[in-house]
């Protein structure tokens, strides 16, 4: 996907890296550093999968269960492990991931239950393990050779320029200069 007004290639960023207030607690997660460097080669194209759901902010926290009787994993409240929100998460979840159809790459927010790659806490019983968040599983599924990555990985300067060289790869464009 590439902005036509530009010519720019389309990266999709987790909203709250942008510095959108779209947390559950009516936050932001803005990283100027990364969002400053991305800038200079991309449009970036902001999704808030919980916000988008219509989940509110602010909103009750969740987190991700897998439920013992059918293994069927579920994104619930913090506060009321009874109450999901699976279905409307997952629902336009589904939606939003057809519309970015064509996207260069994609930037996740780190540990969050929808946009984790990979260490969103999953509960398991009393046990908790690493794994996607719905939001990131559902984009990386559907386009599986999309360049992906999330902010703790693009902290690092050498992976930094390796992600924006393999979102100019993937799009068929020279990278233009070092970062
Ligand atoms: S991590 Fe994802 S779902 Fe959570 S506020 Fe940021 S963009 Fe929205």
């Amino acid at each position: 996907m590439r902005d036509k007004s530009t010519d720019r290639l389309v990266l999709g960023i987790s909203s709250c890296l942008l510095g959108e207030r779209v947390r559950y607690d009516g936050t932001d997660k803005l990283q100027p550093q990364l969002v400053a460097g991305l800038s200079r080669y991309f449009t970036l194209l902001p999704v808030c999968p919980e916000a988008g759901a219509g989940l509110g902010v602010p909103r009750p926290p969740i987190k991700l269960v897998i439920e013992p009787a059918s293994q069927a994993l579920h994104a619930v409240l913090v506060d009321n492990p009874a109450q999901q929100v699976t279905e409307p998460l997952t629902n336009y979840i589904r939606t939003c991931v057809d519309t970015l159809d064509g996207l260069s790459g994609f930037v996740f927010k780190a540990r969050s239950p929808s946009c984790g790659l990979h260490d969103a806490v999953i509960e398991s019983g009393t046990q908790q393990r690493p794994g996607p968040g719905l939001f990131a599983t559902a984009l990386t599924r559907r386009y599986p050779e999309l360049p992906v990555a999330d902010e703790l990985e693009l902290a690092h300067a050498d992976r930094f320029e390796s992600f924006c060289r393999r979102v100019y790869q993937g799009a068929g464009r020279r990278f233009p200069v070092s970062v």
